[in-house]
């Protein structure tokens, strides 16, 4: 948990049918020392991810069979596997269908490798983050944000925080997929049940208010990342 590369051993799912893209992918994590199995098709793909259970998988979304939205809608069935998209596809509406439809992250071809590296780093700690809060207490930590899950309380420091109830389930929301970009229907659907246009700005107004009370300067924050037109994402701080 407290690793970027210390634990090297992760097995990557590669799924791209565009060879040289692929190759550019998979040398990219040999050299820094992560496994990968690749597939070069849809239906490859789950039929890996459901027989090597790997630790995470890269998804091109322009595949020969099945569409890579379909591929994620699948195994999502059965999988909380981490699915970073890498697509071409750069409209705001692709990413939300992606999002929605349960991928952790989107990157926009043409991609750095320094940035996805980065990406499956998030998406590490966010895993450790997530075995380490199942075997453990029900206490959050990032930076200096501190939640109660049991007894309810947030702080900032030694401060509590006081939160009205939709600013608190916003809040949790948030840090239970810390690392993982949430769309607006995503969220709205989580913490109103629905997903109307209305709750929609709604959630703007409440995520302001939520930002005066955990944000230093909530015009720069650094807790609560905005992606503009898709959605809100807590970002990990050290
Ligand atoms: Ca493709």
């Amino acid at each position: 948990m407290n690793s970027d590369n210390k634990n090297p051993r992760m097995l990557i799912l590669v799924v791209e049918d565009d060879a040289p893209v692929r190759s550019l992918i998979t040398t990219a994590l040999k050299a820094h020392d992560y496994r990968h199995i690749v597939a070069a098709n849809g239906q490859n793909a789950i039929a890996e991810a459901s027989s090597h259970n790997p630790d995470a998988m890269l998804l091109d979304l322009g595949l020969p069979d099945i569409d890579g939205v379909e591929v994620i809608r699948r195994v999502r069935s059965w999988s909380n596997l981490p699915i970073i998209v890498i697509s071409a596809r750069s409209e705001d509406a692709d990413k939300i269908e992606a999002l929605d439809a349960g991928a952790d992250d989107y990157l926009t071809k043409p991609f750095s490798v320094d940035e996805l590296l980065a990406r499956l780093r998030v998406t590490q700690r966010r895993l450790a983050m997530m075995r380490a809060d199942a075997a453990q207490d029900s206490v959050y930590r990032n930076g200096s944000l501190r939640i109660d899950f049991a007894a309810g309380c947030a702080y900032m420091g030694e401060e509590e925080l006081h939160l009205t109830p939709i600013e608190y389930k916003l809040l949790c929301l948030l840090a239970r997929n810390t690392g993982k970009v949430l769309t607006h229907t995503y969220i709205t659907q989580n913490v109103w049940g629905s997903s109307w246009d209305n709750d929609i700005a709604s959630l703007r107004v409440f995520m302001a208010a939520l930002r005066r009370k955990i944000e230093l300067s909530p015009d720069s924050p650094q807790y609560i990342q905005t992606h503009i037109g898709i959605g809100y994402r807590m970002m990990k701080l050290e």
